[in-house]
């Protein structure tokens, strides 16, 4: 077993965060941090120590199953102590397959990461992160790291090594892309989030809370009942244990009644802020402050105290 630690994600920011965890998990295991390339070396993906380039596939944009593939061979050959992947949904696939082939155990969206010489361990959300599980796996070890938790690696390092996997073919032919409309919304690095839940009674409303989350500097996110059940806006937008995680420096929650599907998505967030007419709602004790009130009042007059501030 080298004494390496691998990181990897398809998407440039994941594989930023994820090159950190490994600089943290390869400290402990008195390892080297190494980041993944796959096809090519992408110019937005920092390593904190030397980047390894798999040369075989032709291109950096390959689906799951080659770069499970692609991983592994390059794992047989070079063993790694860990693989940290990226806990997007392509991620999830890749460790998944690259598990099996080669019969290592994988722990799954962990975060505080550490290593010992012997085992990796971590910490992953359960029961909707009402209790934090501490779970360990002997090395070599598989595991995806938790998107959101980790800062994104500063140093750049320039050396890249290569390994050279040969020909992966997929077993899925990519007959077309197309690109998703533009617009989306990046909740993870927004600073303030404007979140409208259920309180909101009409999609006609929303561009209130929209331009109240321009005026803040901030961005608008949902519970998931705005973008799973009604489709108002769109699933990047929802916020929670099946949306995104985020950790703003402020969260306002507006007509969100706090469950804890929703809560676990935002409640490392710096400082929450709540308006809802239920005093009893939850949501209450998740917030650092509370407003018991309708947010068709409360909205218009945080909008009026902020452009009288201008
Ligand atoms: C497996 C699973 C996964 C899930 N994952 C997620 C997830 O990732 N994210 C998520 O958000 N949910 C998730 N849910 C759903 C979750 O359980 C809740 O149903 C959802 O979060 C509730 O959304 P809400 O707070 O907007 O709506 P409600 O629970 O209906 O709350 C609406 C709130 O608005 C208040 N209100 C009403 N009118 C006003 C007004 N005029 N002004 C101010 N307040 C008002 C009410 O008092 C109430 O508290 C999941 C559920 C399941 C089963």
């Amino acid at each position: 077993m080298s004494g390496a630690v691998w990181s990897y994600s398809e998407n440039e920011s994941v594989s930023n965060e994820v090159a950190s965890a490994a600089a943290d998990v390869a400290k402990g295991a008195s390892a080297e941090p190494v980041v993944l390339e796959i096809g090519a070396v992408r110019a937005g993906v920092r390593a904190p120590g030397a980047k390894l380039l798999l040369k075989g596939p032709a291109t950096s944009d390959v689906p799951p199953e080659v770069a499970a593939e692609a991983i592994a061979k390059a794992s047989k050959q070079l063993q790694p102590a860990a693989i940290l992947i990226g806990a997007t949904r392509y991620g999830r696939e890749i460790a998944s397959r690259l598990a099996v082939k080669l019969t290592v155990g994988c722990l799954s969206e962990v975060s505080k990461l550490s290593a010992d010489g012997n085992a990796l361990a971590g910490e992953r959300n359960a029961f909707a992160g009402k209790v934090v599980a501490k779970v360990s796996c002997a090395l070599p070890a598989i595991a995806t790291v938790k998107v959101g938790y980790y800062a994104a690696v500063e140093s750049a390092g320039t050396a890249v090594t290569e390994s050279d996997v040969g020909q992966v073919n997929p077993l899925v032919k990519v007959v077309s892309r197309e690109k998703k409309a533009a617009g989306a919304v990046d909740l993870r690095s927004a600073k303030v989030i404007v979140s409208a839940g259920r309180g909101v009674k009409k999609k006609e409303d929303l561009p209130m809370l929209e331009e109240l989350a321009r005026e803040m500097h901030g961005a608008l996110g949902c519970s998931r009942p705005l973008s799973s059940d009604l489709g108002w806006l769109p699933e990047e937008h929802h916020i929670g244990l099946t949306g995104v995680t985020v950790k703003p420096d402020l969260y306002l929650a507006l007509g969100i009644s706090g469950q804890l599907q929703h809560t676990a998505g935002m409640k490392d967030s710096k400082v929450v802020a709540a308006v809802n007419t239920d005093k009893d709602a939850p949501i209450f004790q998740a917030s650092d402050y509370g407003i018991v009130g309708d947010l068709y009042q409360i909205v218009p007059a945080i909008r009026k105290a902020l452009a009288s501030r201008r």
